[in-house]
């Protein structure tokens, strides 16, 4: 069976076609610069252990144009991987906020619409666009069930005493406001994969996501307790772009003494802070590249963004009474060893122990990168949130 696992944007759509048998990607893709004069699809197809990459350069006025042509490419005489749309049985949908009306993966019916776009208010950026995506797949692929998986809804089960912030009880009855976290196909993704790996169904994990964005959860027994996101994503961890935790005075400071606008200072701690604030450079691999010859910015960037992971290992630590495993995952957790080496330096207290020639050794495999005899395993889990959408989705059908 064929699921098509789609992530929209506001300006793009990123697709994947999963064979559940296999489990493995028949084609993939990235439909960019939607309204705009010239809009670009990237399309690449894997059969038979080739990969084909094509990219068409042409105007994308909406998402259904770009869909359209999606399914037009997947159905292709040389290049498809399938011959009809109808052989795709469902659409998973990556769906952002849920707030606390979802807390698993649901079929997409007119009522789960509505109240997607009742939470409008919380995303605004990100759940217009989901909803878009949702309803051109509608029409593009109309005998495919349509299937919502929620980046918040793994972390619904945190308590009460995680989740509330200590501000007036009715900003959280009246509004919402409380800490949602975000990421949560890929932290469920990777914590169900160490538990299996630890052969420990009560196994105490901290996961620790480190991409563009990054978060980090604290995982009791396959539950989530904690995470380092809450109503948005800029709090928590030091980002490529985000400033992760700040003192809150700081967005008054500003707006008193220099006059900004909600708009500016909006845009300065998710836009311009973070790696990119600390170093003027987003990228990791460039961070990386300035910490090895000693630039001193790129040295204090480095430490301070370990420094914060540091702290929540600590805090989940004590929030679980215990830590059997972190687990390093996405583009810099799978690939950045300074990263994974700073972080777990002098955390033996907790019995994390690296051991650096492992941590050098580069795979797309599971691997444990701690010493031999230390207490907590140090693992790199690769994540796969299209996979953990896909398979979620084939759950709910099959
Ligand atoms: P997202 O899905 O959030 O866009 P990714 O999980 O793809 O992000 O991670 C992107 C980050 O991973 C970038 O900062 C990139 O520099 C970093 N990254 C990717 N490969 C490497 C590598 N080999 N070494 C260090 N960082 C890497």
């Amino acid at each position: 069976m064929n699921i098509l696992v789609v992530n929209a944007g506001s300006s793009s759509i990123k697709y994947q076609l999963i064979d559940m048998t296999t489990k493995l990607p028949l084609s993939s893709g990235i439909v960019e610069r939607i309204g705009l004069e010239k809009g670009v699809i990237i399309h690449k197809t894997f059969l038979n252990g080739e990969e084909i990459k094509i990219k068409e350069t042409f105007p994308i006025p909406n998402h259904a144009v770009g869909l359209e042509r999606v399914a037009e490419l997947l159905t292709d005489k040389e290049i498809g991987v399938i011959t009809d749309p109808s052989e795709i049985k469902a659409v998973g949908h990556r769906l952002v906020h849920g707030g606390e009306a979802f807390t698993k993966t649901v079929v997409i019916t007119n009522e789960v619409k509505a109240k997607v776009k009742e939470l409008f208010p919380l995303a605004p950026l990100h759940n217009p666009a989901n909803l878009t995506g949702v309803e051109v797949a509608e029409q593009v692929f109309p005998n495919a069930t349509q299937i919502g998986v929620f980046d918040t809804a793994f972390h619904q089960t945190m308590p009460e005493v995680a989740y509330r912030y200590a501000i007036p009880k009715t900003l959280y009855n009246e509004m919402g406001i409380r800490k949602y976290g975000f990421h949560g196909t890929s932290h469920k993704y990777v914590s169900e994969k160490a538990i299996e790996y630890l052969g420990k169904q009560d196994a105490k994990v901290i996961t620790i996501h480190l991409g563009n964005g990054a978060s980090m959860a604290a995982v009791d027994g396959g539950v989530c307790i904690d995470t380092t996101m809450g109503l948005g994503p800029l709090c928590g961890l030091i980002m490529g772009t985000r400033s992760g935790d700040i003192d809150p005075s700081i967005i008054f400071y500003l707006v008193e003494q220099k006059g900004y606008s909600i708009e500016k200072v909006s845009n300065i701690l998710n836009k311009e802070s973070g790696m990119e604030g600390l170093t003027g450079d987003t990228d990791m691999r460039d961070v990386e590249d300035r910490f090895h010859k000693g630039d001193a910015e790129a040295v204090l960037a480095y430490k301070m963004y370990a420094y914060r992971i540091k702290q929540y290992i600590g805090n989940y630590a004590a929030a679980m009474n215990g830590l059997d495993a972190i687990v390093f995952t996405a583009g810099i957790g799978e690939n950045d060893t300074v990263a994974r080496k700073l972080v777990c330096d002098n955390m033996d207290y907790l019995g994390i122990e690296l051991d650096e020639e492992k941590n050098n050794i580069r795979s797309k495999n599971i691997r444990e990168i701690n010493r031999a005899n230390a207490r907590t395993k140090v693992l790199v889990i690769p994540t796969n949130e299209e996979l953990e959408i896909a398979r979620q989705a084939f759950e709910l059908i099959k």
